[in-house]
């Protein structure tokens, strides 16, 4: 190295030292584009598929790897992709179910606004159909698969805000009856509540962005499959649509799953208590809270859960269901954070009628029972009597008489 030009040395000097011959503790963040091989034709079997190895890391990289790893494990999966987030994960999916001009995708009414989106804009600009309906209501869903014959039924664990959980294993029943596959975005419930591969989903999403990361610095998702034949297809949305998650990205999110147990684990556990503590409050009309939920809703849950937590969202209706109160409310908090995302370490309230569902016009919104009044609170790992004591002397700017107004 010594006899080279100080500009070359700037360039090679120190580069590509021998792996250590112990195996790092944690993994490390590759921070690298390419790979390099002594001899070509090893880079040449890689990339015919006769050895398992990197050379570019749109193609793989070793710290993603970890992550994808990791997720095809927990959530039950023969194996895992990442994505640069949530909504390239989805894009990923649902382009693995070949979608083509005329094909129909059936999506729960209750989907995250962007993945609805995704499919009347993107999807739909090719000629993909996608029709609604609550997936709740799984006789009618039955009638509906059956009329539309749709390719993928698409829906979430817990849906946003409202926390409605559907039967997956009946909506798992009813995508093989048609020939469609299941997709399911398992976001909110996580791992820690729910594995609906288990349950008969061919794909699991998620947004990593929220729970799986958990400290609000990373953005990122994930595809889980059921089944080794569907690797070349999810392999191709990743390859060459391009979405990759960076090596940074993966190791914050790796990171984070090692403490998504104990996390939620408190995070629930707060939600219950906080939740539990709203429904005395004068100034609420109405606290959602999976936990309360009975009948069929409450079936589903048995049947979708592992046990007895219920989740870490809690979602309260005012009874002054107006955007002035709602606003009021919100600028009052002085610890929980008006933060958009949710599944963060810190609590986090938002106000869907703004935020989430913004783009959907006031008529869309009532019909789906997002009032004005309707706040979300994603609950953190703080000590659950200062989140309380928050809320209630936010709680204590609004009204206590029922007064309802139309979206704005
Ligand atoms: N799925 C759900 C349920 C979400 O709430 C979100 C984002 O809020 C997404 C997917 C999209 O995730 P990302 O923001 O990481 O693209």
């Amino acid at each position: 190295m010594s006899d080279l030009s100080i500009a070359t040395q700037f360039v090679h000097a120190g580069e590509r030292r021998n792996a250590p011959a112990g195996v790092p503790a944690s993994t490390p963040i590759y921070a690298t584009s390419s790979f390099i091989y002594e001899r070509v034709e090893d880079m040449d079997r890689i990339v015919e598929g006769e050895v398992n190895d990197f050379v570019y890391s749109r193609y793989g990289n070793p710290t993603v790897a970890a992550l994808e790893e990791a997720m095809a494990a927990i959530e039950h999966g023969k194996f895992a992709y990442a994505y640069g987030s949530g909504m390239a994960a989805l894009h990923a999916a649902l382009l693995a179910c070949e979608l083509s001009n005329g094909s129909v995708v059936l999506a729960s009414q209750d989907l995250y606004g962007s993945t609805l989106e995704l499919l009347y804009t993107v999807f739909g600009a090719f000629g993909v159909k996608t029709a609604t309906d609550d997936f709740t209501d799984i006789a009618a869903l039955r009638a509906k698969a059956f009329e539309l014959k749709p390719r993928v039924l698409i829906c979430e664990t817990l849906s946003n805000p409202l926390l409605k959980v559907c039967d997956l294993e009946e909506c798992a029943e009813i995508a093989r009856e048609v020939g469609a596959k299941l997709i399911v975005d398992n976001t909110f419930a996580t791992p820690y509540l729910c594995r609906p591969l288990d349950l008969g989903a061919d794909f699991v999403v998620h947004s990593a962005t929220k729970y799986l990361g958990g400290h609000a610095d990373a953005t990122g998702g994930v595809v889980i499959a059921k089944e080794d034949f569907d690797k070349p297809a999810l392999l191709g949305a990743l390859t060459l649509a391009g979405g990759v998650l960076s090596p940074w990205e993966a190791h914050s999110i790796l990171r984070g799953i090692k403490t998504l147990g104990l996390r939620m684990e408190k995070q629930c556990s707060n939600a219950e208590r906080l939740a539990a503590q709203l429904q005395k409050q004068p100034q609420i009309d109405e606290v959602i809270y999976p936990k309360f939920f009975e009948g069929t809703h409450g079936k589903a849950l048995d049947d979708s859960f592992h046990g007895s937590e219920f989740g870490a969202i809690v979602t309260i209706r005012l009874k002054e269901d107006t955007r002035e109160g709602s606003y009021r409310f919100l600028n009052a908090l002085n610890l929980c954070t008006r933060a958009t995302s949710v599944g963060d370490l810190f609590t986090g309230v938002v106000h869907p009628a703004t935020a989430t569902h913004r783009e959907l016009s006031p008529a869309k919104r009532a019909k789906l029972g997002i009032t004005e009044g309707l706040i979300r609170i994603s609950v953190g790992i703080e000590d659950v009597n200062d989140i309380i004591a928050d809320i209630e002397q936010a709680l204590a700017t609004c009204g206590e008489v029922a007064v309802n107004v139309a979206a704005a």
